[in-house]
């Protein structure tokens, strides 16, 4: 999962970017209201951590262009004590959540898991797929019960997969999704990560959930269908 973290206290942003990174996500930094607004319009996030006191261009105003401008990025606010009356404005600009500075990273954590899965109309922090299931809570997946043994990376693709379940999933997504604006890929990253996957989420089965919409991209279903 992508996300960009907009922030001008640099020491915090960069705690916040460790942390993420720590826990799977790929995080783009951004420490001005103008450079933020722009990455968020340009590149494809799946939540986005606004602070409220920006230079150049405050948080609600890139929100408030941002949603006006059709984007629907999940947004969580950060917010100090005294800006009170800013969350009410920025609930209503808008944004899907609110945390209040200072706060503990588990509860932020959370919180934008959270938000990523309500985005994809997912409540539980259990997907479940057939007889595939993963706990997005601790990172695992798990197939008939076993436990399958995927490197951060593998899990983030099969993660995105699921939450797009039945939906094909472009290899331009996938990359947008799993990469930052900074990473420069090799474009048979994709090919290798989906082999990795197939080999250990489908191989041993008979019935296969990854599926290659051939000049379209991926799809992770349990109904049986032909490969394209
Ligand atoms: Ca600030």
């Amino acid at each position: 999962m992508r996300l960009l973290i907009v922030e001008d206290e640099k020491p915090l942003a960069l705690v916040l970017k460790k942390g993420f990174e720590e826990q799977g996500f790929t995080v783009d930094l951004s420490f001005d209201g103008e450079d933020g607004l722009f990455l968020a319009e340009n590149y494809a996030f799946d939540a986005i951590l606004l602070d409220i006191t920006l230079p150049e261009l405050d948080g609600l105003t890139l929100l408030k262009t941002l949603r006006r401008g059709g984007v629907e990025t999940p947004v969580l606010m950060l917010t100090a004590k005294r800006e009170m009356n800013d969350k009410v404005a920025g609930l209503e600009m808008g944004a899907d959540d609110y945390i209040a500075k200072p706060f503990d990273f588990p509860e932020l954590l959370a919180r934008v898991r959270s938000a990523i899965r309500r985005n994809k109309g997912q409540i539980d922090p259990e997907i479940k797929i057939g007889e595939l299931s993963l706990d997005t809570n601790i990172r695992i997946a798990r197939r008939a019960g076993q436990l399958l043994k995927l490197s951060s990376k593998e899990y983030e693709y099969l993660e995105y997969l699921a939450l797009n379940r039945n939906w094909v999933v472009s290899r331009n997504e996938l990359l947008d999704h799993i990469y930052s604006t900074s990473y420069d890929f090799d474009s048979n990253i994709i090919d290798v990560y989906i082999s990795n996957l197939r080999r250990k989420v489908d191989r041993d089965y008979t019935h296969k959930l990854i599926h290659t919409i051939r000049g379209a991209g991926y799809r992770l279903c349990a109904e049986t269908v032909e490969d394209e």
